[in-house]
């Protein structure tokens, strides 16, 4: 039986996603940005919380990991390199690391760039990626801590991932990030679509979250700065792709 997912919105525009295996009855959490809208969603369908796990040190992915562990019987995992500024972590992985959640399968991979040691799970036999603020639904995260190469080398590495993967990200930030997208990409097809299809759901007031790689592959900006069509509106013909993805993360942080 797959994995049911299920998304949670919480705080502002946060999004924490629960992963259920219906065989074995776990649950896991991805991010705890706020406990009631959780835990509203467990008791509702009577899951138990067996894990959280974390993707980064911000306060919005970590602030309700004590008040869940207070409830639940709950195994905390984080990125080993982060563990000094995580909430207490009863298993560290670091990339590479492959451990199951039931009997699924879940692969850490190191996505940093918006921070360091921001980690990203992706589990091969659901088709799951979760991102949170390294790839993002037509964007990638702001650069706190990382350089434009770390996270070039970051949304590169996913981007290498199956196509049909689903990309579980931690915002809804898409119609923004559509708005920029359009001005370094405006006559992609796709993403005038994409974006009309984003602007019809977020109407209705749905989420635009999770997305498609293979979508993401052919809109978003952020992995495509190899595009030819993308460095002529850059006037950056011939640039090498981190040089290009710099000056797209550049100008979204000034648009
Ligand atoms: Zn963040
Ligand atoms: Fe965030």
């Amino acid at each position: 039986m797959p994995l049911e997912i299920v998304t949670v919105p919480c705080l502002t525009d946060n999004y924490a996603f629960l992963l259920h295996a219906p065989i074995s009855g776990l649950t896991a959490l991805v991010d705890a940005p706020e406990a009631a809208p959780i835990e509203a969603e467990l008791a509702k369908r009577g899951w138990n919380l067996d894990f959280i796990l974390i993707t980064h040190h911000h306060a919005d992915h970590i602030q309700a990991v004590d008040a869940l562990r207070e409830k639940f019987d709950t195994t905390v995992i984080g990125a080993e390199a982060d563990a000094h500024r995580l909430p207490a972590l009863d298993m560290k992985v670091k990339d590479g690391t492959v451990f199951s959640l039931a009997s699924e399968e879940v692969r850490v991979m190191d996505v940093s760039g918006h921070t360091n040691g921001h980690i990203a799970f992706y589990l091969p036999n659901a088709k799951a990626l979760f991102s949170a603020d390294s790839l993002m639904a037509l964007g990638c995260g702001r650069l706190f801590e990382g350089t434009a190469e770390e996270m070039f080398a970051s949304l590169s590495k996913m981007a290498a991932l199956p196509a049909e993967t689903t990309v579980f990200s931690g915002h809804e930030y898409t119609q923004a990030n559509a708005k920029f997208a359009l001005t370094v990409d405006p006559n992609n097809e796709d993403l005038l679509a994409r974006v009309a299809s984003i602007d019809a759901a977020r109407e209705k007031g749905e989420a635009t979250v999770p997305s498609n790689l293979g979508l993401e592959l052919a809109t978003n900006p952020f992995l495509r700065p190899h595009i030819a069509e993308l460095q002529t509106q850059l006037n950056m013909v011939g640039a090498s792709p981190d040089a290009v993805f710099a000056e797209i993360r550049r100008r979204k942080d000034n648009f």
